[in-house]
């Protein structure tokens, strides 16, 4: 079928909106007619070919909330009408070891590609180019996409698609890895590096969890007022004053007992280690490229003192469990997903509202089968 899709035709974010021919969903492949795709900072990083490089056009956007359109014949969990989020996170198949041992995320059953980025697209442009898919399996920014069965997860009908499309990606990156893998307990004190939209999530869970002090710290005065907003308790500003000195300050001297990294850059985790007491824990979330990563500026003796490094992608959630959870805790107004979203965009106007996503905006959202709303 034709449909709509951003893309840009290299590596960049040079995006175009274009017609293209999406092919019809096979096996276990559903078509989603696309209502929101709310912009992740992966999104960018993965067209500009940060997350990995690719030659020939991309395209992008997984945090997706639309209407079931066409399945697959091998496709038991939807059917069309259905209103779903798509993400990244596959759910898994629920009778294999790892499923039963609640670790969705090393199903033995997923499909092999489930991991990887940069994957050839069911979109063919005119000029007979096949577009690349720059984040995992499936591109949102655009008015139909075809995704595998396993990366879907039901809406309830009283939750808006902006909603469904903001839980699908950072939120729970942030949120879910605070809950599943920091397990922060009550009256634990907690310090996040980094208050993007992440970083404001793993904020939602701290205070979720019943963590005091909640502190916030960024080199944006904006990310630090919506810090606060969030639920921080203390903001500091690392270009202002020194970071670990506050902390330990309010920590009666100890530093937090878990730090969580929400921002990648030099020196960002070296100074979470830091700010975080010796029998605390570190959560590792915010990353740049692997080559750039690693922890020469730590002694392996400082481990002695009980100090521990853990971390997860997409928040290590198991899907179909935890996202009917956000959703309730978003209807009893547990958590603010609204106040994460900036501002708002049709699908026409994706360059603006990419470009609006690198000056500070916390999250954007692309309107595509539902109108935007009328801008403020
Ligand atoms: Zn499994
Ligand atoms: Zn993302």
């Amino acid at each position: 079928m034709r449909t709509k899709l951003a893309l840009v035709p290299q590596m960049g974010l040079d995006v175009i909106v274009e017609e293209v021919e999406l092919a019809d969903p096979t096996e276990y492949d559903v078509r989603i007619k696309v209502m929101t795709c709310t912009i992740c900072n992966s999104d960018i990083l993965a067209l500009k070919g940060i997350h990995n490089e690719y030659k020939g056009p991309g395209a992008a956007g997984h945090e997706i909330a639309g209407i079931v359109d066409g399945i697959g014949a091998k496709v038991t969990y939807v059917k069309p009408g259905d209103r779903v989020l798509c993400t990244e996170v596959r759910a898994g198949c629920g009778v294999c070891p790892q499923c039963l041992a609640g670790n969705q995320w090393f199903c033995e059953n997923q499909p092999e590609d489930a991991h990887a980025f940069v994957l050839p697209s069911q979109f063919t442009r005119d000029n007979g180019e096949v577009v690349i898919n720059t984040c995992q399996y499936t591109s949102g920014f655009a008015e139909y996409c075809i995704a595998h069965e396993s990366m879907l997860c039901k809406i309830d009908d009283d939750i808006p698609f902006r909603i469904g499309s903001a839980l699908a990606c950072g939120f729970m990156s942030g949120f879910g890895a605070v809950l599943n893998r920091s397990k922060v307990s009550p009256a634990q004190s907690f310090a996040v590096v980094g208050c993007g939209g992440v970083g404001l999530s793993a904020i939602m869970g701290a205070r979720y969890c019943g963590a005091v002090p909640i502190i916030g710290v960024d080199t944006q005065e904006n990310k630090l007022e919506a810090a606060k907003r969030f639920g921080a308790t203390h903001v500091f500003n690392p270009k202002e004053c020194d970071v670990v000195r506050e902390v330990k300050k309010v920590t009666r001297g100890y530093g937090v007992d878990q730090s969580f990294v929400a921002a990648a850059g030099p020196g960002i985790k070296k100074t979470c280690f830091d700010l975080t007491a010796d029998y605390g824990q570190i959560t590792i979330v915010g990353h740049g490229n692997r080559r750039d990563e690693f922890m020469a500026e730590i002694n392996w003796m400082d481990f002695l003192f009980g100090k521990r490094v853990t971390g997860c992608v997409m928040g290590g959630i198991t899907l179909r469990r935890d996202i009917p959870a956000y959703m309730d805790m978003y209807r009893k107004g547990l958590i603010d997903i609204d106040a994460l979203l900036t501002n708002h965009f049709s699908l026409d106007q994706i360059k603006e509202a990419l470009e609006d996503s690198l000056t500070g905006s916390l999250k954007n959202v692309v309107h595509i089968g539902e109108p935007a709303p009328a801008r403020a």
